[in-house]
């Protein structure tokens, strides 16, 4: 297990990151195969849910192996590092921090055992009741269960090392009898895969509110956060892990039993931002969902333009859905430099000041003289938006026309996405025109509630829209009791 150098990733724009998601998760099953390097692919498509960290865990039935570090996917490992990571079972992760801050010592997968077996566990979400489940941790603890196996004490301040610490803490149980026991105990958003040395595991929160499926290899099984990385790695899509179910796969084949009763409520943002465009979710293909977004929006807020272009790449296929409703022809006004927003490199005073340019350069000859209709996904704090409007001008735009495929987020989000604090979101103490001053927009419009729910095509009550409505459907802790610091402020356990 290589030890990183500690190094932090940097905003180089402060406070105009859009939403940030979670991570990714990723699982293989596949005898007589060594799957590290099928593995590194997946999580390479799962690249977009989190930029922090990343890490594979491998075993070959008798020895559990986990290779982990700060950075990208293509960052953490080489030809070497995978080819020592060897085993038929594998399951990887890629991290954005919502719990615990983003060092080493919180990458996953997270490790915990003794002399009986070993766990490697990967969470996309967010658990909501850390501070209780931290005292039952102690509470285990004081009866003297074995909470010191998992990564607590090697200063993890995540909610998931927590988990692990309770899956692995009582010799005489198995993991999946544990599992069952610890499962329901948990309230908030995860869909976790992890494995021990002989088996690989997956389970998904009653709510549903993570995306996670399952596919199958010609001779083994992959579990993913987003079909799209079955897609890369050559698994067909078999279908969702059910809300509250948790599964095992070994040589025995495929078990299911749920450990809670299902409640969908999926999050509504993967449709919107989240998740790939190439990602099925629910039977409802995201770039689908999006088009129809940008189409309702023509119709909900139409302008007279001369073009219409997107805030790549995640406003592209609103942006085409716009200009196919309205008519207006769709162009490409902005070309984006991939990954650049984080960086390890510490940013100088100069770097800082070159702001959204460092993301998005404008292409002038397109938008000179024009009417643009520029289409996003979101607006959070709103300093990409003001930003982006400014540059837009200084490029020679006539107008600009901002159009967002979401409704105002004006709540923050508990089950695995960063956004903001309340205080920091634009849309909370100002109405639209408000904001559209703001931004300096010449008009701006918000997709509906109901407009954005429909382009999914999945039922109302079975979808969470709380960043919109403030309607949480996991009732939340008291205020004190959240937080991604949470435990940074609490641990290390004093279990001794
Ligand atoms: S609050 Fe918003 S971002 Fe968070 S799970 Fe619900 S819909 Fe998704």
């Amino acid at each position: 297990m290589p030890r990183g150098d500690g190094r932090l990733s940097h905003d180089l724009i402060p406070g105009e990151r859009g939403p940030q998601d979670a991570c990714g998760v990723f699982g293989l099953w596949v005898p007589g195969e060594d799957v590290a390097k099928l593995a590194y692919f997946g999580l390479y498509a799962l690249q977009h849910r989190g930029q922090e960290s990343a890490g594979i865990a491998t075993s070959d039935g008798h020895r559990l192996l986990v290779y982990k570090d700060m950075g990208l996917v293509s960052q953490v490992f080489d030809e070497r590092s995978l080819a020592s990571l060897t085993g038929h079972i594998a399951v990887g992760h890629c991290r954005y921090s919502t719990t615990g801050g983003s060092t080493w010592e919180n990458a996953q997968p997270t490790l915990g055992g003794h002399s009986g077996f070993t766990v490697a566990l990967a969470h996309n979400g967010n658990l909501i009741n850390s501070a209780e489940l931290r005292e039952l941790v102690m509470e285990r603890a004081a009866q003297g269960f074995d909470v010191h196996a998992g990564e607590l004490r090697r200063g993890n301040t995540t909610d998931t090392a927590l988990v692990t610490a309770l899956l692995v803490d009582d010799p005489t149980k198995t993991i999946e009898e544990r599992a069952l026991e610890v499962l329901p105990t948990l309230r908030g958003a995860f869909s976790f895969v992890f494995m021990d040395e002989h088996t690989l595991y997956a389970a998904r929160d009653p709510q549903g509110i993570r995306p996670l499926v399952l596919g199958r290899l010609d001779r083994g099984w992959a579990i993913a956060s987003e079909t799209a990385a079955l897609d890369i790695v050559g698994a067909a899509y078999i279908r969702e892990i059910e809300p509250g179910e948790f599964v095992a796969i070994d040589e025995n084949g495929l078990r299911s039993c749920r450990f809670a009763e299902a409640q969908p409520k999926g999050c509504v943002f993967e449709y919107v931002y989240l998740a790939r465009p190439d990602t099925t979710i629910n039977n409802r293909v995201v770039h689908e969902a999006r088009v129809e977004m940008g189409r309702t929006l023509a119709r909900e807020h139409p302008v007279e333009a001369d073009l219409v272009i997107p805030t790549p790449e995640s406003g592209t296929p609103a942006a085409i859905g716009y200009a196919q409703e309205s008519g207006i022809p769709y162009g490409q006004g902005l070309v984006k430099n991939a990954y650049v927003g984080r960086t390890f490199i510490q940013p100088n005073q100069t770097i800082r000041q070159l702001g959204i340019r460092l993301k998005l350069n404008p292409l002038r000859e397109v938008i000179k003289g024009k009417r643009l209709v520029v289409v996003d996904d979101s607006i959070v704090r709103g300093n990409t938006q003001r930003a982006l409007v400014r540059m837009l001008r200084e490029a020679g735009a006539a107008e600009v026309h901002v159009r967002i495929s979401s409704p105002p987020v004006r709540w923050p989000c508990f089950y695995g996405i960063d956004f903001a604090t309340r205080a920091e979101l634009i849309a909370t103490g100002l109405d639209v025109a408000d904001v559209c001053r703001s931004i300096g927009a010449d008009s701006l419009g918000y997709i509906s509630e109901d407009g954005m729910i429909a382009a999914t095509t999945q039922p109302r009550d079975r979808l969470c829209t709380a960043c919109f409505t403030g309607t949480y459907p996991v009732e939340l802790p008291a205020e004190d009791r959240l937080g991604k610091s949470l435990l940074e402020m609490q641990l290390p356990l004093d279990v001794s």
